[in-house]
């Protein structure tokens, strides 16, 4: 249950509920007056003694065993053991006065009543109870200005509150020339001692406590300025000599008891578990309560009383009472006139410390809001990269199906070729004539050969995936290379194309010997493929200056007169598994690994390859690759002059 959010547990409303009929019983008393005037005044005596008595029990509801912390406890507001004990230093004040207002009642009752008498001792043993135990309140730390400020407001109060006690109740009683010295400073101990409970009101209105204490620190408050304006009424009564038992004695009860309420409220926040925006009580500043004390109608309270003292100095001017007197006030006045000047300056002061705190406020502000967009940015860059490699993901396992389903119509086209003819030799044995049977053989190792190649294609896809094995980088002279790579393929194939090699004699390239045939058988078998029969397919190579001046590399080509290759499909061409749209559903095979594997062996060997091709029919396709020039060969043939090999196959 917490006494923060104004929802109050029974006890605290049985309490209320008893102040209220115990005052609304002492108020009917002192109203009705019953009974002979001695009658009265011993009833009068009787009524505040046990409204003291009352107080100090309302102190001890809901209170538990002071001393060593509790589990329960250590997430009280009251933290350390000395403040544990407020609500007990309350009762010890109030039980005081109970105390002092029994012995005055039995002295009252015999008319012995003195001054001072022995119930003085308990009236005035109040005062250093209740001071220590608003003392011991747990406060908040201020910034040295507020502090400052928050002091000097206190300072000004207190200042006028002196004035006004000289001049009424403190001056009078301590300059009075009747009585005995004993009796004069009793007399000055009580308006001293309230203007200690005023200082105490003070200490309580800083904006320095913990908020969960508030609802106790207000009835504090409020029980004080009861009391003390009960004991001032009381003082200036009695030194005027006019004090008779009667209304002015209710405040008595009501500012014990709300004092004894107070403690109540006090035992309550002691064992009020903390929420987690309060863990550290005392451990931050308590700046709502500050620019809340700060702004508004409470920045001017410290002011309210400067009129009065303003209209106290001209009346003492003007009215001309005692020199003493008009001293105090004179001084008093002079006084609050330089407190307030110095508030001003520290009002100025502070004011400039906040704005800073505030600017450097907005400057964290901004700099944690650049982080958050950053961080957002990142956010959004990893969501894209997430996105990316998922459709790389998706792309991947589209061009597996893809693989699958290719290499096995792949496979089985040669496959069945090969089975059928040898099918055809087993059932024709001895009966076919010699062509027709050299034919079929052909066929059938045409089809292996097919085979051969598929399953290389494949092989050099997955390894070039995996391992990579380095080039075993080499001098080759371009044409030689050129040259055994052709006659791989069946004069047949070769004599169906005008096949033209323009590659100058001394070119050589530093490459793998393996590598450099399998990019040139690729780019070969795919114009023969790829290109009607009785067209050109053309090979050259020429050297080339790289811009980044690390020497000169060559660079070859191999073109043919083909349908040539769509501009929008090239970009990925060299892909695994792509296949053009248009041969994907073609009458030409493929597994559309050649080209891919091209690449993966090229790029070791520190060249490049790409296509250039209209896309127009007739128009074919240039497929270059480039690769270091053997630097001693090279120069031999800039020497040499471009002595070119031209060769053409044909017929
Ligand atoms: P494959 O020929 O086995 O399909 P490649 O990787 O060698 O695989 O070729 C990829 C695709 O590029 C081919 O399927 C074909 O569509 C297209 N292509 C390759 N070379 C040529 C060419 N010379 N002319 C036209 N299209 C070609």
């Amino acid at each position: 249950m917490s006494i923060m959010r104004g929802t109050w547990p029974r006890s605290c409303w049985y309490s209320v509920g008893l102040i209220l009929v115990f005052n609304s019983l002492f108020l009917a008393l002192v109203l009705l007056k019953p009974g002979t005037p001695h009658q009265f005044v011993v009833s009068d005596d009787v009524g505040q003694a046990l409204g003291w008595l009352l107080a100090t029990l309302l102190c001890f509801v809901g209170l538990t065993k002071p001393g060593p912390r509790t589990r329960s406890h250590v997430d009280s507001i009251l933290t350390t053991p000395l403040q544990r004990w407020i609500p007990i230093l309350l009762a010890a004040g109030i039980f005081c006065q109970f105390i002092g207002q029994v012995v005055y009642t039995y002295l009252d009752a015999r008319n012995m009543v003195d001054f001072p008498s022995l119930a003085d001792v308990g009236y005035l043993s109040t005062f250093p109870f209740l001071f220590l135990g608003i003392m011991l309140l747990p406060t908040r730390p201020l910034s040295g200005f507020t502090r400052a400020r928050v002091f000097l407001d206190g300072f000004i109060v207190i200042t006028a509150a002196v004035t006004f006690s000289w001049f009424f109740v403190l001056g009078p009683t301590m300059l009075q020339k009747s009585g005995s010295v004993l009796s004069t400073i009793v007399g000055s101990a009580y308006p001293f001692f309230d203007l200690v409970l005023i200082f105490c009101v003070i200490q309580l209105s800083f904006p320095s406590s913990d908020p969960v204490l508030q609802p106790a620190i207000r009835l504090l408050s409020l029980s004080f300025i009861v009391i003390v304006i009960t004991d001032s009424i009381y003082d200036y009564l009695t030194l005027q000599g006019i004090y008779h038992s009667g209304l002015q004695d209710i405040g008595w009860p009501i500012g014990y008891t709300l004092l004894g309420l107070a403690a109540q409220a006090l035992n309550l926040a002691r064992t009020r578990e903390m929420p987690d925006s309060e863990a550290e009580p005392g451990k931050k500043y308590s700046r709502d309560a500050i620019i809340a004390a700060s702004t508004g109608l409470r920045a001017l309270l410290p002011y309210a009383l400067i009129p009065a003292v303003i209209a106290l100095t001209f009346f003492t001017w003007r009215k001309g009472v005692d020199v003493s007197l008009a001293r105090g006030v004179y001084f008093g006045e002079i006084a609050l006139i330089g407190l307030v000047l110095l508030r001003q300056f520290f009002t100025i002061r502070e004011t400039i410390y906040y704005n800073k705190q505030l600017r450097q406020v907005q400057q964290e502000v901004h700099s944690k809001n650049q982080a958050l967009s950053e961080a957002n940015k990142q956010l959004e860059e990893q969501a894209t990269q997430i996105a990316a490699a998922y459709e790389q993901e998706r792309h991947v396992n589209e061009l597996k199906d893809l693989f699958l389903a290719n290499v096995n119509h792949e496979l089985r086209t040669p496959l069945t070729a090969v089975h059928g003819y040898l099918e055809l030799l087993q059932e024709y044995q001895g009966q076919l004539d010699a062509p027709s049977e050299a034919n079929f053989i052909n066929l059938a190792v045409q089809g292996c050969d097919e085979l051969q190649q598929l399953v290389s294609n494949v092989l050099d896809a997955i390894q070039g995936d995996s391992q990579g094995k380095a080039p075993q980088i080499e001098a080759l002279p371009v044409a030689g290379v050129v040259e055994e790579v052709i006659n791989l393929f069946e004069p047949q194939k070769r004599q169906e194309y005008h096949v033209e090699v323009n590659i100058p004699g001394t070119l050589a390239v530093m490459a793998d010997r393996q590598h450099l045939h399998q990019v040139l058988l690729n780019l070969l078998s795919n114009a023969f493929k790829y290109a009607p029969k009785d067209t050109t397919v053309a090979l050259s190579a020429q050297l080339r200056d790289i811009p980044e001046g690390e020497g000169q590399q060559v660079c070859l080509c191999v073109q043919d007169a083909g349908v040539g290759i769509p501009p929008a499909e090239i970009p990925v061409l060299f892909g695994k598994f792509v296949r053009l749209r248009r041969d994907v559903v073609g009458p030409v095979g493929g597994t559309g690994l050649g080209l891919y594997i091209c690449k993966q062996l090229v790029e070791p060997m520190g060249g490049r390859i790409w296509v250039e091709s209209s896309g127009i029919v007739g128009e074919g396709s240039r497929f270059y690759f480039t690769l270091p020039a053997a630097p001693d060969i090279s120069r031999q043939s800039e020497r040499a002059g471009q002595e070119r090999v031209t060769l053409a196959y044909e017929g």
